[in-house]
C-alpha cells in the first residue's frame, strides 16, 4: 500500500520524534496528485513517523449522485466556484481529528498535567494567488505547528466564506500564494510548501548543518554559487576563476563565498534589500553591499541603494556643504574651528568645486542616496533625503593646461613621491588623492573603500603611474583605509590649515599596477 493513507483512516505512524510527528492533512480532488510526497526525503521522514501525512478526497463529503463539489459564480462570470457545504464538511472532520502522537512528555504527564498542556496548534493553509507570499519566514512559522490542514482549490477557487468562517471560529487560517503566477490547482502549491516547511522539522534531513546559512536564512542574502570536482570542465577552470576556493584557507573561503552572496543577492533579488537585516552584516558585508550599489549605515532598518558617479553642476551647492560638513572631522584637535574655517573658504569653496568640475584634469565623484536614508523608529534625527550627497572624492592630475598652469588647488608633490614610467615604459604621471570624505552618518558603511577603489580606477585610466596623498599623521583610520585600498607610506609632510602647520603621512601607489 501507498505510504500516503489516502482514506484518512487512522494509518499507525511509527514512533513520534522528540517533538512529535507534524500532522499534514491535504484535501484535493485529485489524491493522485499528491503520491510524490512518497518519494524522497519527505516520503521516508513519513515512514519513520517523523510526519504523520494524510492526503483526503473531498469528493468523501459530498452527498449528491455526480460528487458536486463546484457551483456557478453568484453575481456572474466565468468558470466554476468550489462549493463551502463540502469544503466545510471536510474541514470540520478534518481539523477535529485526534492528533496521532502527542509530546514525549505528554505521554508521560499526569492526568492534571496533561489537562494543562497548551492546545494543539493547528493550522489551515489554503493556496492562493491571491493569498500573501508564502517565503522562508512562512516556512520556519509553520514547521512550528502541530496540524497543518492543506485545502487545495480548483476551477476559480473556493468560496471566500470558507477562509472567513474558520478564522472567525478562531482557526489560525493562512491563504497563501506561492508566486506572482497562475497555477490550475492547489496541489502544486502544497507539495513546494509540504517540501520547504517538512525540511525544517527536526530529523527530516540527514545533515542539519545544510539548512543553515542557506538562501532566504540567516541574514536573508541567497547562496553563494557552489561547485565540485573535477576542477575544470568544459574549459571553465576553477583554479583561474574562483583560486580562493583551492586555497585551504577556510577564512578567505568564508569570506569570499559571503561576498558573493551579497552580490548575488544585490544583483538578482534587489527586492530582498528591503528585508536584509543590518545587524547581521559584518564590515566585509557592507563592504561587498556598497561595491554593488546599496549601503547599510549602522543603525538603519535595511540597506539604501547607493549611486557613486561623476559630480555635476547641480551638485555644486550640496557639495560644498558636504566638504565644509567632512573637512573638520578629519583636522588634528589642536586646530581652532576658525583655522579650519579660514582652510574651507579657500580650499573648499563653491568657486573651487566649480573649477574642478570645469577642469579635464580633475577627476570629482560624488556617493549620492537616491532613496535618502529613512530615519529608523529607534535613531531620530539620522534621516537623509532623496538625492544626499554622503561622500565625495577628488582625483587632480598634475599636468600643465595650455597656459602652462596646473590644477587649481593641487598640493607640491612631496619629494618623496617618485613617478614611474608608463607601463609602457614612457611618460609616468602623477596625481593627487586630494580629497576622500564621508558624511560621518555612514562611517564604516563601506563608501569610502568604494570611492577610492573608483579613484584608483579612474586614475589609472588618466594614465596615473603615482597617485599620492598626505593625511594627516594622528589619523590612524584613515591611514588604515589607505593601507587596506593598497597605499603605501613614503614619508611625510608639512601642511598648513588656516596659517597653523600640521604634520601628515605620505602615502603612494601605482593605479596602473593596482588595476591591472
Ligand atoms: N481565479 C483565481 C485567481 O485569479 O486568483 C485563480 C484560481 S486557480 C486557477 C485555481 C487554484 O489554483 C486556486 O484556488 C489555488 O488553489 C491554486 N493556485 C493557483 N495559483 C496559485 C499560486 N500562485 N499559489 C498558490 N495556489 C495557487
Amino acid at each position: 500500500m501507498n505510504r500516503l493513507d489516502q482514506t484518512g483512516a487512522a494509518a499507525a505512524p511509527s514512533p513520534a520524534s522528540a517533538s512529535g510527528p507534524l500532522r499534514l492533512d491535504v484535501v484535493t480532488i485529485f489524491p493522485d496528485y499528491l503520491r510524490v510526497l512518497d518519494l524522497s526525503l519527505i516520503g521516508r521522514a513519513h515512514a519513520d513517523g517523523l510526519l504523520d501525512l494524510r492526503v483526503h478526497d473531498l469528493r468523501d463529503w459530498t452527498h449528491d449522485r455526480h460528487r458536486t463539489v463546484d457551483d456557478t459564480p453568484i453575481g456572474g462570470g466565468a468558470g466554476m466556484v468550489m462549493k463551502p457545504d463540502v469544503w466545510g464538511a471536510a474541514l470540520d472532520n478534518v481539523l477535529a481529528a485526534p492528533l496521532p502522537a502527542a509530546p514525549a512528555s505528554a505521554e508521560c504527564a499526569e492526568p492534571a498535567e496533561a489537562a494543562s498542556l497548551p492546545a494543539p496548534r493547528r493550522v489551515l493553509v489554503i493556496p492562493t494567488p491571491s493569498g500573501e507570499l508564502f517565503t522562508q519566514r512562512t516556512a520556519e512559522n509553520l514547521a512550528g505547528a502541530d496540524q497543518l490542514v492543506f485545502a487545495c482549490g480548483r476551477y476559480e477557487g473556493i468560496d471566500a466564506r470558507v477562509a472567513e468562517h474558520y478564522a472567525a471560529s478562531g482557526v489560525e487560517v493562512h491563504e497563501l500564494s506561492i508566486g506572482d503566477y497562475v497555477l490550475n490547482g492547489g496541489e502544486a502549491a502544497v507539495l513546494v510548501m509540504i517540501e520547504a516547511i517538512a525540511r525544517l522539522r527536526p530529523g527530516v534531513l540527514g545533515n542539519p548543518e545544510s539548512i543553515v546559512e542557506e538562501s532566504h536564512t540567516g541574514a536573508g542574502l541567497l547562496e553563494y554559487p557552489v561547485y565540485t570536482r573535477p576542477v575544470a570542465w568544459r574549459g571553465l577552470d576553477l583554479a583561474a576563476t574562483e583560486p580562493v576556493l583551492l586555497s585551504g584557507d577556510h577564512a578567505r573561503i568564508d569570506r569570499h563565498r559571503r561576498d558573493q552572496a551579497v552580490s548575488r543577492t544585490a544583483v538578482r533579488r534587489p527586492d530582498l534589500m528591503a528585508r536584509l537585516d543590518p545587524a547581521r552584516l559584518d564590515a566585509g558585508d557592507r563592504a561587498a553591499l556598497t561595491r554593488n550599489g546599496w549601503v547599510a549605515p549602522a543603525g538603519a532598518a535595511h540597506p539604501v541603494p547607493l549611486v557613486v558617479r561623476p559630480a555635476l553642476e547641480a551638485d555644486l551647492p550640496a557639495l560644498a556643504d558636504l566638504a565644509a560638513r567632512t573637512f573638520p572631522d578629519a583636522c588634528p584637535s589642536f586646530l581652532t574651528s576658525e583655522q579650519i574655517a579660514a582652510h574651507i573658504a579657500v580650499n573648499l569653496s563653491p568657486q573651487r568645486l566649480a573649477t574642478w568640475l570645469a577642469d579635464p584634469r580633475v577627476v570629482l565623484t560624488v556617493a549620492e542616496l537616491p532613496d535618502g536614508l529613512p530615519t529608523p523608529p529607534e535613531v531620530p534625527g539620522t534621516s537623509l533625503p532623496p538625492g544626499a550627497l554622503v561622500g565625495y572624492s577628488a582625483v587632480v592630475a598634475e599636468s600643465l593646461d595650455a597656459a602652462g598652469a596646473l590644477p587649481a588647488g593641487l598640493d607640491p608633490r612631496p619629494p618623496s613621491v617618485g613617478v614611474p614610467t608608463g607601463p609602457d615604459g614612457v611618460g609616468g604621471l602623477a596625481a593627487e588623492l586630494s580629497k576622500v570624505y564621508v558624511d560621518a552618518r555612514l562611517r564604516a558603511s563601506g563608501i569610502a573603500p568604494t570611492l577610492l577603489a573608483e579613484a584608483v580606477c579612474d586614475a589609472a585610466t588618466m594614465g596615473v603611474t603615482a597617485l599620492w596623498l598626505g593625511t594627516n599623521d594622528a589619523n590612524r583610520r584613515a591611514q588604515k583605509a589607505y593601507r587596506r585600498a593598497g597605499f603605501r607610506k613614503v614619508g611625510t609632510r608639512t601642511y598648513e590649515v588656516g596659517g597653523e602647520r600640521c604634520r601628515d603621512v605620505v602615502m603612494v601607489l601605482n593605479p596602473q599596477e593596482t588595476v591591472a
